[in-house]
């Protein structure tokens, strides 16, 4: 089909994108998408990327300089935490309980990091008490690295204390926020975190491409002192720190679009305004809760810490994991996400992000499911998930 199509105009479909990203994206994010091209020196521009900085701080909650949205999908993000924190032989202590803290590990380690991963199982959070033990062993760390909204497991890792504690031995504290920004709060100047990164395809509802960062002036003083330069000339912030302040010095060619769609994903945002969309995004994370249990389904994360905006749902005995993903996309046009690593066939992921988070859907997913789950030989009481869910919705 693809061959016979091969010069006619591209048509994906218009899916229901109810997965662990990326989530749906409102039409005026798509229509920003195709305002024309301008300079990336051009003083449009610019001030385009000033409003952007400027919307990106309020969204962090936070005054620091140092907000931009680094080239890249969230994982550059990443990179470029660990890269410009870190040196070689620092000691980085990562929460690690999932596929997301465990690429933290990785990336700490090929920055020559001596890395010590605090570990808790894939649903679980990290235990304050793990982090002290850690610290207390250590000696002198650089840096405690923690994924706030862990997106392989559904568990929400309290920031809090942790970051209090590491602030207590003098270390930096490195923050995750790729799932959480936008559909949870996420207050950097409050929490006292020093380097937190996002990315644009989850609760911010922007397409794949960016991933926002902010760092405080503690992480900015790390960097400027450190020994030897950052060894990824793309991603060193204070090359990239010259082109997004009043210098405007060229270091690589900002992705124009992608900025204009950010900017614009933003400002829906903080039109929303934020205490509303986190409220938005915990109902509607209750409701599909609620619901999937009443249809007789276990939760996976960890009970009093499961994230709104992603869900992780066990696999009824009997049931296939592929075939009914297959049959909500083709036959319901909603995409849902398997497990990763350890769970894979275990669980299902089932995002409410950002503009797809929306009582519709969950009422549609929970619908869909029921129906493929009983084609499946699993049943549940007519409308139990529906009915559940409407509870939640009118307050009960
Ligand atoms: C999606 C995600 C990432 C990686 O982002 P990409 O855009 O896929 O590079 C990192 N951390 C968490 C918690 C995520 O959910």
């Amino acid at each position: 089909m693809a061959g016979s199509s091969f010069y006619a105009t591209l048509n994906p479909p218009a899916r229901i994108l109810l997965g662990p990203g990326p989530s749906n994206v409102p039409p005026r994010v798509y229509q920003a998408m195709t305002a024309p091209v301008v300079g990336h020196l051009d003083p449009e521009f610019t001030s385009i990327m000033d409003d952007t900085v400027e919307l990106l701080r309020s969204v962090f909650g936070t005054k620091n300089r140092l907000a931009l949205p680094v080239s890249g999908t969230g994982s550059a993000g990443m990179e470029a935490a660990f890269c410009n924190l870190v040196e070689p032989g620092d000691k980085v202590i990562v929460g690690a309980a999932g596929l997301f803290g465990d690429r933290m590990v990785e990336v700490a380690g090929r920055c020559g990091a001596e890395v010590i991963p605090v570990r808790s199982e894939w649903g679980r959070i990290i235990e304050l008490s793990a982090i002290e033990a850690a610290l207390k062993q250590a000696g002198k760390v650089k840096l405690v690295a923690l994924v706030h909204a862990e997106t392989s497991t559904g568990a929400l890792q309290p920031l809090g204390e942790i970051a209090l504690l590491a602030k207590q031995y003098d270390a930096l504290v490195l923050v995750d926020a790729v799932t959480s920004l936008g559909g949870i709060d996420v207050p950097v100047d409050r929490l006292g975190i020093d380097f937190c990164y996002s990315g644009t395809q989850k609760c911010l509802s922007c397409p794949p491409g960016l991933a926002p960062i902010t760092v405080s002036e503690r992480g900015m003083e790390a960097i400027r002192n450190r020994q030897r330069k950052v060894q990824t000339w793309y991603l060193d912030l204070s090359l990239i720190e010259n082109y997004w302040s009043e210098g405007r010095a060229y270091h690589h060619t900002a992705p124009i679009s992608m900025v204009y769609a950010l900017r614009e994903a933003l400002a829906l945002v903080l039109e929303e305004g934020l205490e509303a969309r986190y409220a938005r995004h915990w109902q509607n994370g209750r409701a599909l809760q609620a619901g999937l249990q009443a249809m007789g389904l276990a939760l996976h994360a960890q009970d009093g810490h499961q994230l709104p905006m992603l869900t992780t749902v066990r696999i009824p005995e009997g049931v296939d994991d592929a075939p009914t993903r297959r049959t909500l996309l083709n036959e319901y046009n909603i995409e849902i996400g398997g497990g990763l690593g350890p769970l894979r066939g275990m669980i299902w992921r089932i995002g409410l992000m950002g503009y797809s988070s929306t009582r519709d859907n969950v009422l549609l997913v929970l619908t869909a499911l029921e129906t493929v789950l009983a084609e499946q030989g699993f049943r549940c009481p007519q409308g139990a998930g529906v009915s559940a869910a409407n509870k939640v919705f009118k307050g009960g």
